[in-house]
């Protein structure tokens, strides 16, 4: 069983600029500060507007350097985050204010959207809608009523959409919504903001280029490590190869590469973001799985700082 998104995981490159778009111009607030559990000398940091709730998650692993990568098929080309419908006027002018560019007004399946990229070039849309019943988080300058309220969509680009497309029906719990041009919506669970997958075909469009600005894999939400269980073995039954279960503290995840090239993991929903932290000090300190505490010295001397 999947309910929506869990979190989409992208790469940077400038740490500091990446907190500064995330924090101070969409106004997430950073939910962990934590280190990449497969190589901990890189920092993950998560951006939220809940802490309380999956779905609201885009996450970083910062490479200071690292040159950009390229979005395109085979993998997450855009991410879109879900704001209410009065709202667009208020972020059309803030983008401005901060002379991030965009493109748009534009409609889609009868919503208005706006498509922009953050500094590493990473591809983001706000689609303004009143199905969205969840809240933002405020923040000075964003009201919770403009703030943005968690994922959207995620859009999946494609040279051939079938292959993908049937796995995500038949065995990803995903039903088909909407059709449009090129672009097949999906849902899983209900047809609310954050439940959707975008899944779109564009043939002559070349591979996404892995680098700063490009997602890195896209996180599915399942209730329990049962069905989660029960998820892995029905991609293995379909000559799937899954991941072991990992730990990743605040959830278990399990990845796979779909046939269409993207980087998928399946995520419980819990235990959360909280079992470490309370919601007031979410985000402050560096945050450490029980397993890599007593090398918290070495593991701080290796990070890149964080102006
Ligand atoms: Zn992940």
């Amino acid at each position: 069983m999947i309910q929506g998104i869990h979190h989409i995981t992208a790469i940077s490159g400038n740490i500091s600029k990446n907190i500064r778009f995330y924090t101070e111009i969409l106004g997430l607030r950073v939910i962990k500060k934590t280190v990449n559990y497969d190589s901990p000398d890189t920092w993950h940091l998560y951006f939220g507007s809940s802490a309380q709730r999956p779905g609201t998650t885009i996450t970083f692993f910062p490479f200071p350097g690292f040159s950009r990568g390229k979005s395109g098929n085979g993998s997450v080309k855009v991410t879109a985050f879900s704001v209410g419908s009065g709202s667009m006027g208020f972020w059309m002018k803030r983008l401005r204010e901060y002379q991030v560019s965009y493109r748009g007004p534009s409609r889609r399946f009868d919503e208005e959207y706006i498509a922009f990229e953050d500094f590493d070039g990473l591809e983001l849309e706000l689609v303004a809608n009143d199905k969205d019943l969840r809240s933002g988080h405020a923040t000075p300058g964003i009201s919770e009523e403009n703030a943005i309220k968690g994922f959207h969509h995620a859009e999946l680009s494609y040279s051939s959409v079938e292959k993908t497309a049937a796995l995500f029906t038949g065995v990803l719990f995903h039903e088909r919504l909407q059709e449009e041009s090129e672009r097949l919506r999906l849902f899983s669970h209900d047809t609310l903001p954050g439940n959707f997958i975008d899944i779109v075909g564009r043939p002559s469009l070349p591979a996404q280029q892995q680098g700063a600005g490009t997602v890195h894999h896209l996180a599915l939400n399942t209730p329990d490590e049962d069905r989660q269980q029960s998820l892995a073995e029905k991609l293995s039954k379909t000559g799937i190869f899954t991941s072991e279960v990992k730990d990743r503290q605040y959830f278990k995840s399990v990845y796979f590469r779909e046939p269409g090239g993207t980087l998928l993991e399946i995520a419980t929903e819990g235990p959360g973001f909280l079992v470490d932290e309370t919601t007031e000090t979410l985000g402050r300190h560096l945050k450490l799985p029980p397993w890599m505490e007593s090398r918290r010295e070495e593991i701080e001397n290796l990070l890149p700082a964080i102006d």
